[in-house]
């Protein structure tokens, strides 16, 4: 078979299949950097592709390559099969005798997929069992799947699965003991050609699972899910039988709960990430939990014990009175959205990459609480427009940046000119938050480096 695309999970797939005895066929854009170990380890490397060998009836891909390139497009025409890691992994699931794999606990969607799966790593966790997150947030699934302990049983008996669109889009056969579609909002429609094609990618997890989740409060995800054979939505209202919610500032489920009227999880100021997002992937990482059999008490320790992810609503520094707050992670209008509206009056640090996505409507619903913008990146002039629409009176500062084509200069130097002018907008009580919208890589590497260098500017004022 053809692994494409030598990244950190198609690396694992061709180590998975190279220690089962497989002829492994290796192609990318340009040499990787695991190409000498991969060969020593018996694969062939073919260089860059556009059309699959003859004799190659199955290809694995890199979930960054676009199912219009020439190598995909050439083998889907051929009829030759095309599948991502995670399917691969489905597909080589080790059990121990007489019993089933691990089972999956999936989840998906535009935002919060990390920050929810690794909630649910931490109940489950906390609830006794082996089990690991997995998939888009980090460690490829082959890699989880495959692996024994020192005694040759499997090393895990539960997986949180974080999928993608782009892995979804190649996957066929994943049957999650449970499946979650967080949200659908505009992000990557570019990959898919189109809006529906992106939320039909997201709805494919859902097909071949007995139970599926999503917020009640997405329209497109409660859809997906309101066809489903066993529905469970989660709100951030009172639940009703059937749902997850908040009820008396606490976390209350009414989907497997025995109880009419539920049982508590764990109060709200219990949990130690902010915002009502977070609380809505706290309810999706509790139901994806009960699904797993895990009891009440276990999930409220597993969420009181879970401290958030890194560049996702980090406060990073008070100076003056101003909080200052790390949402790097922000990178699409629907995660900036949700993020402003956890904080009353903020300075908003935008732009950056928006890849083609609308930015009016954000825009519009987060005017009322803006009190300073701060623009940079190659796209900020396509906010500018948009603020001079929605929010003309609304102080902004224009830091030119972005625009050598992806070129990295200093983002460094940007920030800090940038927090700079945020510090100028800002008065006692205000939130200064990087929040971008936006893609980071026209000024920084990625947006850890953007999380950083704001970091290290916030820490530079003293
Ligand atoms: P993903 O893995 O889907 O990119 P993360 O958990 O890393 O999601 O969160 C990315 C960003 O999305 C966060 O920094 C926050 O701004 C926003 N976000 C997180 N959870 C949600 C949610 N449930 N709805 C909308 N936006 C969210």
């Amino acid at each position: 078979m053809l692994v494409a695309g030598l990244g950190v999970s198609g690396a694992a797939a061709a180590r998975v299949l190279l220690a089962r005895g497989d002829d492994v066929l290796l192609t990318d854009a340009a040499e990787p950097a695991v190409l000498a170990e991969l060969v020593a380890a018996g694969a062939r490397w073919l260089g860059a592709l556009s059309e699959p060998p003859e004799d190659v009836h199955l290809v694995v891909t890199s979930p960054g390559w676009r199912p219009d390139s020439p190598l995909l497009r050439t083998a889907a025409a051929r009829g030759v099969e095309v599948i991502g890691e995670p399917e691969l992994a489905w597909r080589l699931r080790i059990a121990a005798p007489g019993a089933e794999p691990a089972p999956w606990f999936a989840v998906t969607g535009t935002n919060g997929k990390t920050t929810t799966v690794t909630m649910l790593e931490s109940v489950l966790l906390a609830a006794g069992r082996r089990a690991v997150a997995a998939g888009n947030v980090g460690r490829p699934l082959i890699e989880v799947v495959t692996a024994r302990d020192a005694d040759g049983t499997p090393a895990h008996d539960a997986i949180a699965v974080e999928l993608s669109s782009f892995q979804l889009h190649w996957s066929s056969s994943i049957a999650p003991a449970g499946a979650c579609v967080l949200n659908v909002a505009d992000d990557h429609v570019d990959w898919h050609g189109s809006f529906d094609a992106y939320r039909d990618a997201k709805a494919q997890l859902l097909r071949l699972a007995p139970v599926a989740v999503a917020d009640a409060g997405d329209p497109v995800a409660s859809g997906l899910v309101g066809g489903h054979r066993h529905p469970v939505t989660v709100t951030l209202g009172e639940p009703e039988r059937g749902q997850l919610g908040v009820r008396a500032g606490a976390l209350v489920d009414r989907a497997f709960s025995a109880e009419p009227a539920g049982e508590v999880l764990v109060e709200l100021d219990a949990l130690q990430v902010r915002g009502p997002h977070n609380t809505v992937n706290a309810l999706a990482a509790a139901a994806l939990a009960r699904v797993a059999g895990v009891d009440a008490a276990a999930v409220g320790r597993g969420l009181a014990g879970f401290r958030g992810g890194a560049h996702r609503n980090v406060l990073v520094g008070s100076v003056d009175g101003i909080d200052f707050v790390d949402d790097s992670k922000a990178t699409n209008p629907h995660a900036a959205g949700a993020s402003l509206a956890a904080y009353p009056r903020v300075v908003w640090i935008a732009g950056g990459l928006l890849k083609g996505a609308d930015v009016d409507p954000l825009v519009a619903a987060v005017a009322p609480r803006l009190a300073g913008v701060v623009l940079l990146g190659r796209d900020r002039e396509v906010l500018a427009r948009s603020l001079a629409r929605h929010a003309p009176t609304v102080p902004r500062t224009v830091v030119p940046s972005g625009d050598d084509g992806g070129v990295v200069t200093d983002g460094d130097s940007v920030m800090r000119e940038v927090v700079a002018a945020a510090v100028r907008l800002a008065r006692p009580g205000d939130t200064v938050l990087l929040a971008p919208a936006a893609a980071s890589m026209d000024v920084f590497t990625d947006y850890a480096h953007r999380g950083r260098a704001f970091a290290d500017a916030v820490r530079a004022l003293g």
